[in-house]
């Protein structure tokens, strides 16, 4: 079967066709600027090895670029299929599920009705997920349409790892509590863990980490998420790289309390803080890297302070789980930044983890452990494109 993967934001979408009978990438690309000036779709057939294309061409609304993804996907130079036919559903990407979607579902009018009920909690994202979903709807009425979900994954967590000790109420009016993202990552890099260490999911206690531009950290027990750093929104857990992470809420009340209005705070911990408001350099890894090394302290600080929240979450993950059978990293920094790894860890003997640091430098190993280490530290490369295609397989095929 092959499956079309939709990745819709409010004025780009991405995509890529998958064959799931051998987990090959046939095609991708992305459709930029749509609704304004300079609409483009930018394509690689990556199964006939051709180089990217760009084809600038007015597309109105997310409808018009779906109708310029077929047609490039269908094309007889670049595309990678005959006819549209030969696509057995398409698997879109949902920011927010809330708690009504616990896994990923096919679409109905049903779903797509409690999906609008999820849209307060996510008011930037989910509108041009579900848009994307009914455009390709209406230009491929027969195909069969799944939403996978980021928070999905997270549904497991008891309800003392996702409350928040607000008032109660605010829970029950609100639905105010720890929801989590990243959970298609936090879930493909699990299971492939989890292949990876030969056991039994049940047998296995993991501590996952997405570290990219938005890092979040999860512990998945027995194959299931118990606990995840990020929370009511993407801003909570470790600093990122242009957000605040964790602090005492209060500095909020503070700031309001100087003259800040709600939306200038949004703005400042959400896109001014993190480790490129630390370091006045950048939020690039890279960056930072670079001028630590050339002596820049306030860089050198703000990776300090990255690694030791990351190092936090592996130890207290451990303690909630009763005990740790492997660390994964995962995404730009986790798959990339060795020294980066490679500070997380330090310190962490005690518990078994322990890294080989010619492995560890070495790209592309995936068990990165010291041989005296009990516990494993695996690199895995995410692939949340391949963890739509799967799950929507699964539901299609019932
Ligand atoms: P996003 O959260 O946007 O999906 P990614 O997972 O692509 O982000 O990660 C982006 C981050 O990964 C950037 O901060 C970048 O600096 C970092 N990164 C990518 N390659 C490297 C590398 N070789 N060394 C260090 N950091 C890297």
């Amino acid at each position: 079967m092959k499956i079309l993967v939709i990745n819709a934001g409010s004025s780009s979408l991405k995509y890529q066709l998958i064959d799931m009978d051998n987990k090959n990438v046939l095609a991708k690309g992305l459709c930029e600027r749509i609704g304004i000036d300079g609409s483009n779709l930018q394509h690689t057939c990556v199964v006939k090895g051709l180089d990217k294309i760009k084809i600038e061409k007015p597309m109105k609304d997310h409808g018009d670029a779906i109708q310029m993804v077929i047609d490039a996907l269908v094309d007889a130079d670049h595309g990678a299929i005959a006819s549209m036919s030969e696509i057995g559903a398409v698997g879109h990407r949902v920011v927010h599920g809330a708690e009504a979607f616990t896994d990923s579902t096919i679409v109905t009018e049903a779903v797509l009705k409690e999906l609008e009920k999820c849209t307060p909690l996510a008011p930037l994202h989910n509108p041009p997920n579900i848009t994307g979903i009914l455009a390709c709807q209406k230009v491929m009425p027969d195909t069969p349409m799944v939403a996978v979900f980021d928070t999905a994954f997270h549904q497991t967590m008891p309800a003392k790892a996702y409350m928040y000790a607000l008032p109660y109420k605010c829970y029950e009016e609100d639905r105010i509590r720890k929801y989590g993202f990243h959970g298609t990552s936090h879930k493909y890099v699990s299971q492939e863990a989890i292949k990876a260490l030969g056991k039994p999911a049940e047998e296995l206690k993991i501590v996952t980490c997405h570290l990219g531009n938005g890092s979040s950290i999860s512990a998945v027990d027995g194959g299931k998420c118990v606990d995840t750093s990020m929370g009511f929104t993407p801003l909570d857990g470790v600093p990122m790289g242009t957000r605040t992470g964790s602090m005492d809420p209060a500095v909020m009340t503070f700031l309001m309390n100087k003259g800040m209005t709600a939306k200038e705070i949004d703005n400042l911990v959400n896109k001014e803080s993190g480790v490129a408001g630390i370091s006045g350099v950048s939020s690039d890894f890279r960056d930072l890297s670079a001028a630590a090394e050339s002596g820049n302290k306030r860089a050198e600080l703000a990776l300090a302070m990255f690694g030791y929240q990351v190092k936090k979450y592996i130890g207290s993950y451990a303690a909630a789980m009763g005990g740790i059978d492997a660390v994964v990293f995962t995404a730009g920094v986790g798959e990339n930044d060795a020294a980066m790894r490679k500070e997380i860890v330090s310190g962490l003997e005690f518990m078994g983890i322990k890294i080989d640091d010619a492995k560890n430098s070495t790209r592309g190993t995936v068990d990165v452990s010291a041989a005296d280490a009990t516990v494993k530290t695996l690199v895995i490369p995410t692939d949340e494109e391949m963890m739509i295609a799967i799950d929507t397989k699964r539901l299609v095929e019932g």
